[in-house]
């Protein structure tokens, strides 16, 4: 329980004091959020959390921007061809039950997590859009793990796959 208030107190009062400060110094920005990811990792994990109902949300810009196939409404519609992590990450959730899903932005994200309903999300974007999206979510426990982006930002952005695996496994009952 008191890992859970501990987690909203950095969410919801660390986060924004630091944002604020960022907005005089932006080259620290990406490395604060990064910093509030991995604090509420920890606290996300001290809760103890073992489920089966999990969501994996991903960014759209994971998809190679060479593929047309349209994975944001039902990512079976991907073909698996192996271009992009998108045919790795199917396999996982398919292994392990999982829910997963590709989400075009913040809105979308959470329309998605009220469908699904899981008891814990864990969620692949970059530092940004993770570090904003675990503060609107709290207090659902979302696990964040930052994209790699060897294109610039949105642009065929990639993710460590033995990252997404062993989350998996520090959840999944
Ligand atoms: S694995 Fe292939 S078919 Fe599936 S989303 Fe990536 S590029 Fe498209």
């Amino acid at each position: 329980m008191w890992a859970k208030i501990f987690r909203g107190l950095i969410l919801k009062i660390y986060y924004p004091i630091l944002m604020f400060i960022t907005a005089f110094y932006k080259r620290k920005r990406e490395s604060w959020q990064g910093h509030i990811i991995r604090l509420n990792n920890k606290f996300v994990l001290i809760q103890g959390i073992k489920t089966k109902r999990i969501l994996l949300l991903l960014p759209h810009c994971i998809q190679v921007d060479t593929c047309k196939i349209r994975i944001t409404h039902d990512i079976n519609n991907c073909k698996r061809c192996g271009k992009c992590e998108i045919k790795d990450l199917i396999g996982i959730s398919e292994s392990k039950s999982l829910n997963l899903y590709v989400a075009s932005g913040g809105t979308i994200a959470r329309k998605i997590a009220s469908e699904v309903k899981p008891e814990l999300i864990i969620a692949v974007a970059c530092e940004r859009d993770l570090s904003s999206g675990l503060a609107d979510s709290y207090p659902m426990p979302v696990y964040g793990i930052p994209n790699q982006r060897p294109f610039g930002p949105c642009f065929n952005t990639r993710v460590d796959i033995d990252l997404v695996t062993q989350a998996i496994s520090l959840f999944c009952e």
